[in-house]
């Protein structure tokens, strides 16, 4: 399975003390080489993930393999936040549970300097799951519809946004929005894989260079998207065989293939690509 290097671009910080070193050895085992550990700040909904607090511990112990997206609350935090994240070394940024849909105007200063800072954003989409100790916060997952990156990667064109769960179960509106907006990725993480099949997600992402009705940056479907876990350490291998079946299923070229599992995150994550 570890034919060529991979990057997992979504993945949660558990609660166990030696939780890194443990998904540290997944990893290795695995053939992956970087893991974008992705914060969801305390009292936050999800309370059961690591916080930038722990992220940041855990990617500085682990400086060749984690990177931190660190969480910032859209609709408490202002953009010195960004800024704070940045100079604490975080790559990315992650958005989930907006006071207001992902596209509300008083959220732009803080997209507008992570394109600044050329952080990279990624936006939990569609559904969440539903935890107890999370009620007190208000969920409304149309906030979150794939359709809302639209607006801001049209008004931030040098922000790169990465969606996951591609937007379940709003996948239509996710295809398009990658299509049209080159600085557009999506994870296939969550229920997707297990739920649609190959064909579905085949009829989806269905552009390429040479299509009468294309992406204006000529690029294809697949290289749109990006592998995300989205599990704990001991699942990731579940989840790397399900993006094995479907592009297996879809008949992708090598390159897309590699595209899916490392070039396109190296690219956003400006990495060397090998
Ligand atoms: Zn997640």
């Amino acid at each position: 399975m570890s034919d060529t290097p991979i990057i997992d671009m979504h993945h949660h910080l558990g609660k166990e003390p030696d939780y890194a070193d443990r998904l540290a050895a997944a990893c290795e085992r695995l053939g992956i080489i970087r893991v974008c550990l992705v914060a969801i700040e305390p009292g936050c909904y999800l309370g059961s993930f690591g916080g930038n607090d722990a992220v940041e511990r855990a990617f500085k112990q682990h400086p060749d393999l984690m990177l931190g997206f660190g969480h910032v609350r859209l609709g408490i935090d202002g953009p010195q936040k960004v800024s704070e994240l940045k100079d604490r070394g975080f790559t990315g940024l992650k958005f989930i549970v907006p006071a207001r849909p992902y596209d509300d105007e008083s959220f732009f200063p803080i997209y507008e300097r992570a394109e600044e800072l050329g952080m990279p954003g990624l936006f939990h989409l569609g559904i969440v799951a539903r935890q107890e100790e999370g009620h007190h916060v208000r969920v409304r997952c149309h906030y979150m519809r794939p359709v809302h990156l639209d607006a801001i990667a049209r008004t931030f064109p040098r922000f790169t946004i990465i969606g996951a769960h591609l937007g379940n179960p709003w996948y239509e509106e996710a295809a398009m929005t990658a299509r049209w907006n080159p600085n557009v990725f999506f994870d296939l993480s969550g229920s997707t894989l297990k739920y649609r099949t190959p064909q579905f997600l085949g009829e989806l992402l269905w552009w390429d260079s040479t299509t009468r009705y294309g992406s204006p940056d000529g690029s294809h479907a697949w290289e749109k998207i990006v592998f995300g876990s989205d599990v704990e350490y001991y699942e990731i291998k579940d989840v790397l065989h399900d993006y094995e079946v479907v592009m297996k299923a879809n008949h992708l070229r090598p390159d897309l293939r590699s595209a899916v599992r490392y070039r396109t995150a190296a690219r956003i994550l400006g990495l060397q690509v090998g």
